[in-house]
């Protein structure tokens, strides 16, 4: 079975040359995350034209994330050996004369007391006593070694999202370079993420936008912040220093829910399967966490330094690819042998994410809804398994209905067909769309039935007589929303001598 979760893996020294990068999309990388707050733009950028050289001579979609730094608070300057001790008060703020540097003034202006201060991921805090003359006094409330320019997270602070020199930069390298997301961290409230999209607007862009959820303050806003982007992180890495780290599995899957109520596809992020930065099996924790956020309906699970800088990059992936297909096998079995089978084993919030009869019941509302595309994917998922069709057929120029299509999770594979590079490396981040390149203009529907059955035969994925069904907007030409359903018996029309036309290239990714 085809696996429908995405893995999204983050590219460093450990899997940047070209033959560990091959070994990574063989293993099932459908997502390349390029993390810009390490390394120099020279470097992202030959990384960036390698990874699609390597997908492209294969002939696959893989779609590369670039993930902004974003407005990062730091220590400055600490002297060698440096520890605090907790109950010690000390002096924070720019310049001489204070015992912790911070990088900016900002940061003084915004702590107020009782206000935490949270040092190298938390591993220190310590609360403010009192601010005075550009200067914080702070006691430690656990102690620690600090040193220079580690990083700091105020959650307590209301401190304004700002877009960095480095950030400016580096969207206009993504934009420059064509990226198919572009993560924006640190996101306070919607207008952050819209702030973002206009530097992308101004570099003459148009990239995606994906919302990485890691502040308190995104908690307070996570509606209007997802709404106001094109996918979500759940970054739990700097999230569980903000909040408790109790709080951390209820609002992954808080934020899953709202992210599928609104259409917008979400990744689940950080320490997944840590321990294969060193081993060569994960713990048995891990496995179930990569599990449990399938089961919470992710649309894609994350690998960070697993894959960046660890020591098993390529078997982390493997490793993640058994996870997933294992976690969606149960759910399918559960769905389709009913209780008494793995269905009374597998959790309630499984079959209520990935059981297509809850979601035929109740289709989300969504704003900006487009209301045929609607009803007719709906149509799509209940006719293609009334049918026990092989495939949906979806084809698609911005990615919109097999996006719709995607929050249904259907039991049938899904072929999201698309003349646009472009919408087919993006739709590698959504839930179960397996993208494949059309080529061919078509004038009529009938065409359209002759070039998908040419395609998917080309690709291996059907033999003559398999059914399919077919989501496609008629008249072609109009351009109109998806509004017809076809469903349909695959015919090999390649034999005749006729309109065949010439035959597609690229396999299946
Ligand atoms: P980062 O984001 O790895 O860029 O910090 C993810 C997270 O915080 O979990
Ligand atoms: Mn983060």
């Amino acid at each position: 079975m085809q696996r429908r979760a995405k893995i999204v893996a983050t590219i460093g020294p450990s899997s940047a040359d070209r033959d560990t990068l091959r070994s990574l999309l063989d293993a099932g990388v459908d997502v390349c995350r390029l993390n810009l707050s390490h390394g120099s733009r020279d470097d992202h950028r030959s990384l960036f034209e390698r990874i699609r050289e390597v997908s492209e001579e294969d002939g696959r979609f893989v779609a590369v994330l670039m993930d902004l730094m974003g407005p990062r608070y730091r220590l400055g300057e600490v002297r060698e050996g440096r520890s605090l001790e907790v109950d010690e008060v000390v002096s924070l703020g720019i310049g001489d004369g204070v015992d912790l540097q911070v990088t900016d003034r900002q940061i003084v202006e915004a702590l107020e007391p009782g206000h935490r201060i949270l040092i190298d991921n938390g591993l220190v805090e310590a609360r403010v006593v009192s601010r005075r003359a550009g200067k914080v006094r702070a006691k430690i409330t656990f102690g620690g070694p600090v040193s220079t320019r580690k990083g700091l997270n105020l959650p307590d602070s209301d401190l304004p999202f700002e877009i960095s020199r480095k950030d400016r930069e580096d969207i206009k390298l993504a934009v420059e370079l064509g990226a198919d997301y572009l993560a924006a961290s640190y996101v306070g409230e919607a207008r952050d993420v819209n702030a973002i999209r206009r530097v992308v607007r101004q570099a003459g862009g148009t990239v995606p936008i994906v919302a990485k959820i890691e502040r308190r303050r995104a908690i307070d806003h996570l509606e209007e912040i997802i709404e106001s982007a094109d996918a979500v992180m759940v970054a739990r890495g700097d999230l569980g220093v903000e909040v408790e780290t109790s709080e951390v599995p209820i609002l992954q899957k808080r934020m899953i829910d709202v992210s599928w109520r609104l259409g917008r596809p979400v990744i689940v992020a950080t320490q997944m399967l840590e321990s294969m930065m060193e081993h060569p099996r994960p713990t048995r924790a891990e496995a179930s966490d990569v599990a449990n956020a399938v089961f919470d309906g992710a649309d894609a699970v994350m690998l960070s330094g697993e894959t960046a800088a660890g020591n098993y990059p390529v078997e982390v992936v493997q490793t993640m690819d058994r996870i997933v297909r294992e976690a969606e096998r149960h759910v399918h079995q559960a769905i389709h042998r009913g209780p008494g089978g793995v269905g009374s084993t597998t959790s309630a919030s499984a079959a209520h994410r990935l059981s297509e009869g809850l979601f035929d019941l109740e289709p989300p509302a969504r704003p900006g809804m487009l209301e045929i595309p609607e009803t007719i994917t709906w149509a799509a998922v209940v006719s293609a398994r009334r049918l026990g069709a092989k495939f949906i057929v979806v084809l698609t120029k911005g990615g919109y209905t097999a996006r719709m299509l995607a929050c249904r999770r259907p039991s049938t594979p899904v072929i999201a067909l698309t003349q646009s590079a472009r919408a087919g490396r993006a739709l590698q981040l959504v839930w179960g769309l397996r993208p494949l390149h059309m080529q061919g203009d078509v004038y009529h529907h009938d065409e359209v039935v002759g070039l998908v059955d040419r395609h998917l035969l080309a690709a291996g994925l059907v033999e003559p007589g398999d059914e399919i069904a077919i989501l496609m907007g008629d008249p072609i030409q109009g351009r109109p929303p998806t509004n017809l359903l076809r469903l349909h018996r695959v015919v090999d029309s390649r034999a005749d001598s006729g309109n065949a036309g010439e035959a597609p290239q690229g396999k299946a990714s």
